[in-house]
């Protein structure tokens, strides 16, 4: 069959077989079928869908494109934590040492950030002297050592997600749930951790909007994880507001490693229990999510997540003593505050627009190519749901550069929405959906 045969079959909506779906893409990849044939057949997808046995192909296919990681050399039950991003996101980093302290490590390949503020990758690399593990042995023996297996993308992990995002990316096909899902997944599958946790944010300031279509989407990824005989729980989580005060590199370190010392944000804080307490859930240590919160709960506030943490910072060439002294690390020395011209209470306080702030400052990259200053970022004083009086300070920014500054203060200022109404502060954890 030709290449344009299968876009055919799925422009009217017909069945493709395993065979149709990896022989199509198998010819990409070698050159066979074109990317405008790519493009026809993604748009066919977006409007005619696929159905479980055609996303599992897909996902076959993409899986199959690179390399994959075993882990054989780690004992521990192995668990990688994947957000679906959004503004303030620094929950791998206060994850990883509480799963640590629970029998558990953590294997997880994260990237940089492109747009609002750095990625994980980027927080670890605020540390001076941090280098994360350079091949698949150092990332075995940095498991092994200290329960926390974070790494950067070094091996050639998917390279036909990569080809096809940059595709979708122009051509109006990243909306589709299930390219979305093989995409996603795909990534995490060629991964062989034991237990994947999956935070899919909702709201303003995430990928996707409204619980509905990120139902949608956790199923999709569910029945995947199903169908390759993996574990997997869904946390749909609130993206409405920034997670968290901090926003920005070094500044979400510090308010990750304050998290563990039992100092966080009350929402950051429930997240960070709720995705370690599902992890502990997933490894069949506890009968049920509660029983997990309570042993997670014990944890935060001791000694036990902080000296995980050290040591990982330690072996990864950075300096332990800044859990303990944050001059380690670069914070901005220039500081202004954008305060309220008016009473009431934070009804709105729009993600992205925080996040967009914190990147005119330097926090994100607006091109792959851009260097991130670690030491810039925002701090928030006020959440939705906070009363506020006229004068009251809304966040505080931390700048080296008074380049734009009016123009990014006005952007703080224009995300929040302060009404006269009483309002409760929105619920973190969405839900939870196991299978
Ligand atoms: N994130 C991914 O990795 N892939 C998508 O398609 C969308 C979000």
């Amino acid at each position: 069959m030709r290449p344009v045969d299968i876009i055919d079959k799925k422009r009217n909506n017909k069945a493709l077989s395993k065979e149709e779906i990896s022989r199509f893409f198998q010819e990409y990849l070698h050159g066979g079928v074109t990317d405008y044939q790519v493009a026809a057949f993604l748009m066919a997808i977006c409007f005619n869908g696929m159905s479980n046995e055609e996303i599992f192909a897909l996902t076959s296919e993409m899986i199959a494109s690179g390399e994959t990681i075993k882990f054989d050399d780690v004992e521990a039950f192995l668990i990688d934590k994947h957000s679906t991003g959004g503004v303030g996101d620094k929950t791998s980093i206060a994850i990883a040492p509480l799963i640590a302290c629970l029998g558990m490590a953590t294997a997880k390949l994260s990237g940089r950030g492109l747009g609002h503020t750095g990625g994980t990758i980027d927080k670890f690399e605020a540390i001076e002297g941090f280098q994360f593990a350079k091949n698949e042995t150092d990332l075995n023996a940095l498991i092994n050592q200290t329960g926390i297996g974070i790494a950067g993308a070094a091996k050639n992990i998917v390279p036909l997600d990569k080809k096809l995002y940059a595709l979708r990316d122009v051509t109006a096909t990243v909306q589709s749930i299930p390219l979305i899902a093989s995409s996603i997944m795909s990534k995490k599958l060629a991964i062989h951790a034991d237990g994947i946790i999956l935070d899919v944010k909702v709201g303003s300031g995430a990928f996707m909007k409204d619980t509905e279509t990120a139902k949608e989407l956790s199923k999709t990824m569910l029945q995947l994880a199903k169908d390759f005989e993996r574990k997997m729980i869904v946390v749909l989580s609130n993206m409405d507001q920034p997670l968290g005060f901090s926003v920005g590199n070094s500044l979400e370190l510090i308010e990750a490693i304050e998290t563990l010392k039992g100092n966080g944000p009350k929402d950051f804080t429930e997240l960070v229990i709720h995705l370690v307490a599902t992890a502990l859930f997933i490894k069949g240590d506890t009968n049920s999510i509660e029983e997990a919160t309570d042993k997670v709960k014990a944890l935060i506030g001791t000694e036990e997540p902080l000296e995980h943490l050290r040591k990982f910072i330690k072996e990864s060439g950075g300096n332990e003593k800044l859990v303990d002294d944050y001059t380690l690390l670069p914070v901005a020395e220039k500081t202004i505050e954008v305060v309220s011209t008016v009473d009431g209470y934070v009804h709105k306080i729009v993600a992205d627009q925080i996040g967009n702030a914190a990147m005119e400052l330097g926090a994100g990259r607006k091109t792959k190519t851009d260097q991130v200053d670690h030491s810039v970022g925002i701090i928030l004083h006020k959440k939705v749901g906070d009363k506020i009086e006229k004068g009251d300070g809304l966040a505080t920014l931390y700048f080296n550069s008074d380049h734009q500054l009016e123009d990014v203060m006005d952007m703080v200022k224009d995300a929040y929405t302060i009404l006269e109404e009483e309002i409760s502060a929105p619920k973190v954890i969405l839900e939870t959906i196991i299978s």
